[in-house]
């Protein structure tokens, strides 16, 4: 199955595909979008030394002169996965949600971890996943659902790809709960890794650093994007520190202006704790790898685990060290991570509810947070997959 996966979900197929379409007859065409992470950018940005902005253009220009339409940044649909994530936890807090949604909440983004809380401990760990949907998937959404309206097509008529840090990303995007029975179609039809799309540059004979760049795309007026955004609190997304300040603020008043965190066992694993009075009031941490994973998994299992919120990572670092990014060989790896760092670092942060569109969009395609239409298009579920031979695998 997963053989099958790769070739579906591959460079080579994104570039069959946009090939087919440019010789269909204008009433067979579908329209193109391509969706890329900021890791992605990031990686890329470093290989062709090049800064984001003019990385995320020259990308825009790229995509665009092999046949795509349009190309959005998926720090865009992340506004969406941070936002829910924030509500999800306080209702948790609060006892407001489902009795069998327990704390601590686990963060949902990363589908290398998923896929190992499914096939192996899916009765302990599935009730604490974050129901939020990725900031791929939530893409999945915008793009299938609220873009497709409004360029009046129905879902099956847009072809969406998104250029992802890993190889995991793939098996996310084909989970069943991402395909539409209705418009069959799949929320990403294809999604690519920052190498493929490096593979996709050198078949095309295309230097990234000699395109001339193009103006970015935005999903909704209102969000019209001059230059990439991103979210502060590292390159795996920043779940931990917006969910940790939002928390501190609506449940105990305190506005938090330095998250400070307290590195652990190893660099990978880290905790952020809010005290009032010697007393702790929110204890959160950040697991990164599977070494960490393990060990927060044992001590869920023994009913010791001490944290509110765990933002969890299957890769050492997170996702700016995914499997799918740039590997550079004249380069230590130390060296190259912290130079993507740097320039992940290098684009202007905005909060996500301070994001423009996302409160429009929130109205206008939702019918508001927390409306039944929100949580169908930006939650999911997980099923616990506890026999072997599933066709999945985990490659750890
Ligand atoms: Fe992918 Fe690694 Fe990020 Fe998980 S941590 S989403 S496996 S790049």
């Amino acid at each position: 199955a997963e053989t099958v996966l790769i070739t579906q979900q591959s460079h080579e197929e994104l570039r069959k595909v946009l090939g087919a379409n440019k010789m269909a007859a204008p009433d067979q065409q579908k329209l193109v979008v391509i969706s890329v992470s900021p890791q992605s950018r990031a990686s890329l940005a470093v290989r062709f030394q090049l800064n984001p902005t003019d990385t995320a253009r020259k990308l825009t220009a790229f995509f665009k002169k092999i046949g795509a339409h349009y190309v959005f940044d998926t720090a865009f649909s992340r506004n969406f996965s941070l936002l829910e994530c924030q509500r999800e936890f306080v209702q948790r807090f609060r006892g407001q949600a489902d009795p069998k949604q327990a704390l601590p909440v686990l963060t949902s983004a990363c589908p290398g971890w998923i896929c190992y809380a499914e096939k192996t401990h899916g009765s302990t760990l599935l009730p604490h996943i974050s129901t939020a949907r990725s900031p791929q998937q939530v893409m999945g959404s915008l793009v299938k659902d609220f873009f497709a309206q409004q360029q009046r097509l129905t879902p099956d008529k847009v072809y969406h790809a998104t250029v992802m840090p890993c190889y995991d990303k793939k098996l996310e995007a084909s989970r069943p709960d991402f395909f539409s029975q209705e418009h069959q179609t799949r929320d990403v039809d294809c999604v690519i890794t920052t190498g493929e799309v490096f593979k996709l540059l050198e078949e095309e004979g295309v230097s990234l650093s000699e395109l001339e760049p193009a103006p970015l795309d935005s999903l909704c007026s209102s969000a019209s994007a001059q230059e990439p955004t991103s979210h502060r609190g590292g390159g795996s997304g920043g779940y931990l520190e917006h969910v940790f300040r939002h928390a501190a603020q609506e449940l105990f008043g305190i506005h938090v202006t330095e998250v400070t965190y307290r590195p652990l066992r190893n660099k990978d694993l880290q905790e952020v704790i809010l005290e009032r009075d010697g007393q702790v009031l929110l204890h959160f941490a950040a697991a990164y790898g599977f070494r960490n994973i393990q060990n927060l998994v044992q001590k869920l299992k023994r009913g010791r685990c001490p944290y509110h919120f765990v933002e969890v990572m299957a890769c050492p670092a997170g996702c700016l060290n995914g499997g799918g990014q740039l590997k550079a060989p004249d380069m230590p790896g130390k060296e190259l991570l912290q130079q993507v760092e740097r320039l992940y670092g290098l684009v202007r942060t905005e909060a996500p509810e301070d994001a423009p569109g996302v409160q429009e969009l929130y109205e206008r395609w939702l019918q508001g947070a927390g409306s039944e239409r929100a949580g169908r298009l930006l939650h999911t579920s997980y099923h616990a997959v506890e026999k072997a031979g599933s066709g999945l695998s985990i490659r750890w």
